[in-house]
Order: C-alpha cells, then structure tokens, then sequence
C-alpha cells in the first residue's frame, strides 16, 4: 500500500497544531474525509441540489438517481440480499432508535426481554432502556471476561422463551473487540430470535457481508467511514421491516393521507420521512468507492500491521495497561498509564500534536466494569502511519515520568 499516496487524499492532514505536525489517533470518534468526498459535497450544492422523489424537474431526477444509486451501491457493499433493504438514517445512533421503537412497538411486550452486551456503546444501551421501558420488557445483559471477550456461555443461558431480540456490537469502540457475530446469530437463531449488529466500529475496518452474516439488523454512520456526518444506514431484512410499523412520520413515507385513515408507503421509504440529507447520501458513495478503491482487505491487513506494532511498543512501557486484549481486535487501543487520570495523559498528548480521545467513550458499563474512570484511547485508520505511532510511543515516554 501507498501510505503517501493515500494520505494526499486527505487535505485536513496535511496541518501542523501547536507548531506540531497533526498525529490524529481519534478515528474511531470520526475518521478524516477523502477529497473525492469534500468534492461530492460541493458539487452536489454546486451543481445539483434539489429535493429528491418528488420533483418534475431535471434536478430532482438526477439528484433522485444518484441518491438511488448509493442506496445500490451500500446494498452491494455489505452484500444485502434488496436494495429497499436498505434505509437512509441520519446515523448508527438513529438506525438503533429506528429498531428499538419500531421493533418494540410490533413485538416487545410485557414480561418479554432484550438481550444486549455489556460491552456496548450506549447507543446500544438507551434506545432499548426506552423500548423496554414504554413495553414493560426487561433488559438482560451478556458479560465479558478481563481480556474484553463476550462470555457466549452466559449468554445461552440468559436467551429463553421471553427473548425477543438481541442487539450487539459487531467491534467494541473502546475494547476493540471484534465480537463472533456470526456464532451469536446461529445461536440467537436457533431460538427463534433476531439479532441487531451495531457495526458503528466494524465497516471502516474489514469486509461486512450482512447475509453471510445472517443478522436481521446492521447500523452503520458514514462519518465512522470516511463519508459525511449527518447520514447512516440501518440495514433490515425485508421480512421483519414489513411486520414492523413506521419510527417518524411525515412527508414520503406515506401511500395516502385522509384525516381518517394513513396508508403507508412500500420500503424502504415507509422509514424515510421527510427530506433526507442528500448531498451526505451522495458523499457517502465517494465514502464506498475510496474504500474500494483502496481495497478493504488491504485496508484491514495494513491497519493490523499498525495494530500489532503499537501494542507491542505500548506495552513496553512500564506502568502502562492495554484495557481490552481480546484475541480479534480491530484498530482501538485503550490504556491507563500508572494513576495518571486519561484527561491529564490527553491534554499533554494534544499539546505535542497527538489527538485521541479520553473518557469513557459512551461506554460507562465497560469503565464500571474495570472499576476505572476512563481510558485514553488511540485508533487507527488506513492513512496513520508506523512513524505516528513511534511518535505516539515517544510522546508516552516522555510524558509518562511527569504524571506517575
Ligand atoms: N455504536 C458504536 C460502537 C460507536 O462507536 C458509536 C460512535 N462512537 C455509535 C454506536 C454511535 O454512532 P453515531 O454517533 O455516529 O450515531
């Protein structure tokens, strides 16, 4: 792989903060944007904006194909058996509320349960905190071991005939697990129940083959992706979205309107009201054709690459400890250096150039889980390069004696 020649694709990193050249580690919060992608943005508001489905214009027609066109083209990516399989949301957060409401509404009641990890962004947590709480459900929850490893045991024994969904995470954002998906669905399956996979943290980082998997949900946000904020995808096989009633109403998702009576329109539009962001739908196609381009298993054999050298180096470093050392693991690394609180080794790390992010990353069961307050957390994506992680190391060393 080119390293230099990807890396010139993205202008924001080309930058130098506080005199320092831009190190940025905090990928799995946002990944940086291809120009191929701040190029669609442009042109769409430059040369095509208009609202789509609806329009008898020249505008509307070509903003409205293309649109389709990605729907294709992220129908294709993650191998989706129909297009209309396949429903534009504002993000994995929305693509979850989606499912948990809609879902909920049809299926959960009273006395049933939703199975979910304990490992889970809290996107994956709160949407079914609602649902179970509107339906009179229950929330169970699948342990993990100290490695950062979902305990499938416990999980056999807390699925039962009361179980109407279970929803996890395809990779951990803060452990870097990459989670048995595939298993999980087999075995959820075997009792009858569906599964939702939020795979936030899994489509930048390897190939997602959605039938392959066999899940009935995937959720996925452009922005995690190289594409634009503001667009995501909620995967749904076709079965379970024609049972399920629509999450919004409005405008597109509707046959006809009397004040009596609403029909509803066929999907994937039943679950597109109103007008969607269409320039970041484009974007995100741009998103899909550079992670092509660049090839998605190149993507996750460099991205290992980078993932084993920095662990190796990290854990060189006496008093510091790697949270999360599951035996499959994509590009996330969180540690804790010594008693040095994460937002001081952070705050210290910025000023020499080095963004990641510090916290509890959305996931407070996981830190209670620890008994820790937080994590720092480096994550990589294709463009960082081995000579940013010498520095990452570096900046720790140098650091590390100030804060212990
Ligand atoms: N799930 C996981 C595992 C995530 O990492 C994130 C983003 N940090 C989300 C869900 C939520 O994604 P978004 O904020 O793009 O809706």
């Amino acid at each position: 792989m080119d390293i230099d020649s990807i890396r010139s694709k993205f202008p924001i990193l080309n930058q130098t903060v506080y005199g320092k050249p831009l190190v940025y580690f905090d990928n799995a919060a946002t990944t940086q944007k291809p120009q191929s992608v701040i190029d669609t943005l442009c042109r769409y508001y430059e040369t095509l904006n208009s609202n789509i489905h609806r329009g008898a214009h020249y505008l509307a027609a070509q903003a409205t194909d293309q649109y389709e066109e990605t729907r294709r083209a992220v129908q294709q990516f993650i191998n989706a058996r129909n297009h209309y399989e396949i429903v534009f949301t504002r993000g994995t957060t929305e693509s979850i509320n989606l499912v948990a409401s809609s879902f909920g509404q049809r299926f959960l009641n009273e006395g049933d349960e939703v199975l979910i990890s304990a490992m889970e962004h809290h996107s994956n947590i709160v949407p079914w905190q609602l649902t179970c709480e509107r339906n009179g459900a229950t929330l169970r929850v699948i342990p993990f071991s100290d490695k950062g490893e979902l305990d499938l045991e416990a999980m056999e024994n807390l699925m039962n005939e009361k179980t109407r969904i279970v929803a996890v995470n395809h990779v951990s954002n803060t452990l870097g697990t990459v989670n048995p998906v595939k298993q999980i669905v087999e075995m959820a399956h075997s009792h009858g129940i569906p599964v939702l996979v939020d795979g936030a943290q899994a489509i930048s980082h390897f190939a997602v083959d959605v039938q392959e998997l066999g899940c009935d949900f995937y959720c996925f946000s452009g922005h995690k992706m190289y594409g634009p904020m503001g667009v995501g995808v909620m995967y749904g096989r076709e079965e379970l979205l024609d049972q399920m009633p629509p999450y919004q109403g409005g405008g597109e998702m509707i046959k006809e309107v009397t004040f009596e009576r609403t029909t509803y329109n066929e999907l994937p539009f039943k679950f597109e009201a109103g007008t969607p962001a269409v320039g970041d739908v484009l974007g995100l196609h741009s998103a899909i054709r550079f992670m092509q381009e660049t090839g998605i298993n190149n993507i996750a054999t460099y991205e290992k690459e980078l993932t084993d050298y920095a662990t190796e180096q990290l854990l060189n470093i006496e008093g510091l400890r790697i949270y999360g050392q599951a035996r499959q693991k994509t590009s996330v690394i969180s540690f804790l250096i010594g008693n040095a609180h994460p937002y001081d080794v952070g705050t210290l790390l910025d000023k020499l150039g080095i963004a990641v992010r510090t916290g509890h990353h959305c996931t407070q069961p996981i830190m209670d889980r620890y008994g820790i307050p937080g994590t720092v957390r480096a994550s990589f994506a294709v463009y960082n390069t081995m000579e940013e992680i010498n520095i990452l190391i570096n900046a720790i060393k140098r650091i590390a004696p100030m804060l212990m």
